[in-house]
């Protein structure tokens, strides 16, 4: 067995949410208010139902004022966008999270456009992208800065290492990308139609795989004491008539090589919400003119 150091994703985001109601308080004492998300959610998705309920349970339990709005999945386009125009003027609110997927009558990145960029707690606004790949202060998408935080935690040295990032979707590979390059690495994004996946592996001192391809990136490929963060959630046949959540990565093979890695599921998984409540606060923060690093 190799000595690497498996990343506790469950506790680092029960430590995270712990500073997060600490600092949640002394917000209170400041601006007189508490921080307030609202989630919505259009469907009944079962999937997205018990990701909306967890998310309000840890809401509230950080102390925040927290909302649900259900919408029937026939709402229409016009009806959403007033829902989130509603939600721009409500000086309560700090956060705003439409819940993916939406119904195929809907335009998912109209949607994105109409929130106000200062409630995006999803980081997914082309504002939002636009000052992160500009390297300027953004509300950052939850995934990816649960990523560096699992980095910093395990003290992997970001600044110069050579960082391998597979995926380049909006919602991780690309943020990820522009927060290692912020961090100073040396940034390799890979997608489908990159050559040679393992040669760019084994070069990489850091791999962060987005991809959704179940067990993709094998253990034969990494590069020696190599930090991978498995971004992956893919639900696999068990062989017993039932499944299991495996990742992007191989994590049996992998484990014996890398120095550092997330398991899936408890890596990346449990930063993603305590990531949300982050941004809530840091978006409660600014709109209030309070420094966040003052709490
Ligand atoms: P996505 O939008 O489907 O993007 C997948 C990316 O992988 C694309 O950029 C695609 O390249 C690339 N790709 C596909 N096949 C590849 C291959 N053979 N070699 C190299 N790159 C390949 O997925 P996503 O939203 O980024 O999510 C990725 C995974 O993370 C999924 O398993 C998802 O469930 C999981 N996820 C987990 C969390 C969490 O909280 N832990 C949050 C979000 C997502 P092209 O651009 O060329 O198509």
């Amino acid at each position: 067995m190799s000595d690497t150091r498996i990343l506790d994703g469950k506790a680092v985001a029960a430590a995270l949410r712990a500073e997060i109601a600490a600092k949640v308080q002394r917000f209170g004492a400041k601006a007189g208010r508490l921080p307030g998300l609202t989630v919505v959610l259009v469907g009944d998705d079962p999937a997205s139902e018990v990701y909306v309920r967890n998310k309000g349970i840890q809401t509230r339990e950080a102390g925040m004022v927290s909302h649900e709005i259900k919408l029937a999945g026939s709402t229409s386009q016009a009806d959403l966008l007033a829902v989130v125009a509603k939600l721009n003027a409500d000086p309560a609110v700090d956060g705003i999270l439409v819940q993916m997927p939406l119904p195929a009558q809907i335009d998912t990145q109209a949607v994105i456009a109409a929130i106000d960029p200062a409630k995006d707690v999803d980081g997914l606004h082309p504002v939002n992208a636009g000052r992160l790949a500009q390297g300027i202060e953004a509300l950052v998408p939850c995934t990816p800065l649960g990523c560096m935080i699992l980095l910093e935690k395990a003290g992997v040295a970001v600044a110069g290492a050579n960082a391998l990032v597979i995926g380049r979707s909006i919602l991780v590979g690309r943020p990820v990308a522009s927060l290692l390059l912020a961090g100073n690495a040396t940034v390799t994004v890979a997608h489908s139609k990159s050559r040679d996946l393992p040669a760019l592996c084994a070069a990489a001192d850091i791999v962060i795989a987005a991809v959704g391809r179940p067990e993709m990136v094998r253990g034969e490929w990494l590069q020696r004491g190599a930090a991978v963060i498995d971004v992956g959630i893919n639900r696999v046949p068990k062989g017993d008539g039932k499944t299991k959540l495996v990742g992007d990565v191989h994590y049996p093979s992998a484990v014996e090589v890398a120095g550092v890695i997330t398991p899936v599921p408890g890596g990346v998984g449990p930063m993603t919400i305590a990531c949300l409540l982050q941004n809530t606060l840091t978006a409660a923060c600014f709109r209030s003119g309070i420094d966040p690093a003052s709490l």
